[in-house]
């Protein structure tokens, strides 16, 4: 347990202000996080251990990704066996046979026809590789007008140059204006807190919002389209949940126009909303899932892009390049790593076994309601979920956006042993696909002490 962890002297793991400055840490205030740095040096289970020696509740399973608790046993053996009966051998015209059999069991979780994975590191990796395998597609069906790419604002699809291109975030990408990929049009947000503030799961409001699909298509032409790529629920710009009937007009109108449907399931895949993937949650099936983080409950990094059928089919069975021995010029030294694909192979066991997915489902209607306490609360403007997301937006204290988040967030961490993250003024929760529910009620009340007294 993480008690046991707990014993050791705090100050053994204490880290030097040259230490830590060594650490460029991503997406962190760097300045502010050094001055009172918040270190985790131990994790079993649902709790973290400090640096400073507490016990601290994850509400937040990793980074939306540690779904079935820290440490989980079964696969820290699977790991331990792998490395020591086979550490690595390159994908690159050889394999390892555990690469193979998770490809295998991952398209039996996918929708039906979804029956093959191209393995990469991250989910940034994913989705640059389901971009890259969709114009691929286009070029070997000789539709080679097909280049254009939709996203949609408010979308997060990791922090590569393609994912960033049709992400519409906009910290994100102004840096990097000019150089971002040619050819990419973004449609409208599904939030808007006029229409769908304190929504329990989909709102009623806001369907219609995937019509602007239509106005690309004729300014630009669909045939100069090649895909549309949403994460099905957006997760860490807010949780914004799609509208009810949004996602089956997508995919009608992809379907009409021969555009192919991405969803990047790196959060909402593998459990977080009840099922394999939100694709199924929802009846919605896209040609291309990206899926990363719940694949290896994130002990080892690994992500993936799982195409149908039709996809592979025509850019390696009928492949016309003839004179190439390689179908798709595109992978990396670590697709299909043996530890992480044993890793892998051991979390989707756990999955099975433990029923994972029901218990989540079951965790919801808690869930939910605990959110939807602070509905009346003086200092939140908004309360989202979908599945095991879910968000609490704050009111923004004098124009000085996410400071109130960012001290939520440390509160939390020093006084009340419970990590949570924060994106500007929004709290975000995504808690163990199988937490026990006494966790949560203690850790939305302390929560509550916290909110209840901030500024
Ligand atoms: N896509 C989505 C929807 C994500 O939420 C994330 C990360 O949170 C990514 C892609 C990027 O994944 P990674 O950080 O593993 O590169």
């Amino acid at each position: 347990t993480v008690e046991s962890l707990c014993q050791n002297d705090p100050n053994e793991t204490a880290l030097s202000q040259r230490q830590l400055d060594a650490f460029w840490m991503p997406f962190t205030s760097n300045r502010d996080f050094k001055q009172q740095p918040r270190v985790i040096v131990g994790a079993k289970g649902h709790f973290y251990k400090s640096a400073d020696g507490r016990q601290v509740y994850d509400l937040f399973s990793g980074l939306w990704s540690s779904g079935i608790g820290h440490g989980h046993p079964k696969i820290v053996e699977a790991i331990a066996k792998q490395a020591s009966e086979l550490d690595y051998c390159m994908s690159f015209q050889l394999g390892n046979d555990k690469a193979f059999l998770l490809a295998d069991r991952l398209a039996g979780l996918a929708p039906e026809g979804m029956d093959h994975v191209f393995f990469t590191n991250s989910g940034s990796e994913a989705v640059d590789t389901a971009l890259k395998i969709a114009l691929a597609y286009h070029q070997a069906n000789g539709d080679f007008s097909r280049v254009g790419l939709v996203g949609r604002e408010r979308g997060y699809h990791g922090a590569n140059f393609g994912g960033i291109s049709v992400g519409g975030i906009m910290p994100n990408r102004q840096l990097y204006q000019g150089n971002l990929l040619p050819r990419v049009y973004h449609i409208p947000t599904t939030y808007d807190r006029e229409h769908q503030a304190f929504t329990d799961g989909q709102p009623q409001w806001g369907s219609h919002l995937v019509e602007e699909l239509e106005k690309i298509c004729r300014v630009n032409g669909s045939h100069n389209i090649a895909a549309v790529i949403v994460e099905p629920a957006a997760g860490s710009t807010g949780i914004l949940p799609p509208p009810i009937g949004y996602l089956e007009r997508l995919r009608e109108i992809c379907t009409k126009h021969g555009i192919l449907l991405i969803f990047d399931e790196v959060i909402t895949g593998l459990g977080r909303v009840g099922d394999s993937f939100a694709a199924q949650r929802m009846q919605v099936i896209p040609d291309i899932i990206t899926t990363a983080k719940s694949l290896t409950n994130s002990m080892v990094p690994m992500g993936a892009a799982i195409v149908n059928k039709k996809i592979y089919q025509t850019i390696v069975d009928d492949s016309r390049s003839d004179n190439r021995n390689v179908e798709f010029f595109h992978g990396y030294t670590y697709s299909g790593h043996p530890i992480a694909a044993a890793a892998g192979l051991a979390t989707l066991d756990i999955f099975e076994q433990e029923g994972t997915f029901e218990t989540a489902r079951e965790l919801e209607t808690l869930f939910s309601e605990l959110l939807h306490s602070f509905d009346d609360h003086p200092k939140v403007i908004d309360v989202r979920n979908f599945g095991l997301m879910g968000a609490i937006e704050l009111e923004t204290r004098d124009n000085q956006l996410g400071a109130r988040g960012l001290e939520t967030h440390k509160r939390c961490f020093w006084e009340q042993n419970v990590v949570l993250r924060n994106s500007s003024d929004i709290l975000q929760f995504s808690p163990f696909l199988n937490a026990k529910p006494e966790d949560l009620e203690r850790s939305f009340s302390a929560i509550k002490k916290v909110l209840d007294t901030i500024e």
